[in-house]
């Protein structure tokens, strides 16, 4: 069972949380999928259990026990989404956030028994790679590249991560190779430190 946490700690199967994603949430989703070279199926769902949106595969077993298929998911929490594009006033980034989870399945990342998308850093920085590329397909500029990577530094569990900044460069190069045209790489040095920065003043 790929568990999640409930608001009072016990654990519940994730799959039994999820519900419909919403018409706007599966019309942003189906762009990412069209600008995308995946093929194969997404079960696109909502669930107010998970911390902020993931991909997910679903195991089906024969009768020996052995695994038959995967049912690959990705699914989102409908408030953090919410909040993500109401502060960032910027469709990009929910685009963003579907496209790095798509990544996941791209690379085939979940595919093996009770996997969840989740660290390790080599992981993260393929889908932030695949992430770019996307955004550069559906027509973001290097302004909307430095939003999506600064919503998602305050989704990454530490700031200071060394690993951030690889992070923030494979998107990077990965709106390259999607055709994404701009001083993105230039000025990549810069907006890192500015948004380490930006997060260290606070504390
Ligand atoms: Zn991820």
């Amino acid at each position: 069972m790929l568990s999640v946490a409930t608001t009072n700690g016990t654990a519940v199967d994730l799959y039994s949380t999820i519900s419909p994603a919403s018409p706007y949430a599966k019309m942003l989703f189906q762009r990412v999928l069209n600008a995308s070279e995946y093929v194969g199926t997404v079960l696109f769902y909502a669930s107010y259990h998970v911390p902020n949106a993931m991909a997910s595969s679903r195991p089906f077993f024969l009768a020996n026990g052995t695994v038959s298929h995967y049912e690959r998911y990705v699914i989102y929490n409908p408030n953090f989404m919410k909040s993500m594009e109401f502060w960032s006033s910027n469709e990009f980034v929910p685009l963003a956030i579907f496209a790095h989870e798509l990544g996941h399945h791209f690379y085939a990342h979940t595919d093996n028994l009770n996997a969840i998308a989740k660290h390790p850093w080599t992981k993260e920085v393929e889908a932030d790679y695949y992430s770019g590329f996307i955004l550069a397909r559906l027509g973001a500029q290097p302004s909307d590249l430095e939003l999506s990577q600064r919503l998602m530094f305050t989704m990454w569990a530490n700031d200071t991560h060394p690993d951030s900044y690889s992070r923030i460069s494979n998107i990077a190069k990965g709106w390259k190779d999607g055709g994404g045209i701009g001083l993105v790489e230039d000025h990549l040095h810069m907006i890192y430190s500015k948004i380490n920065n930006e997060l260290n003043r606070w504390h």
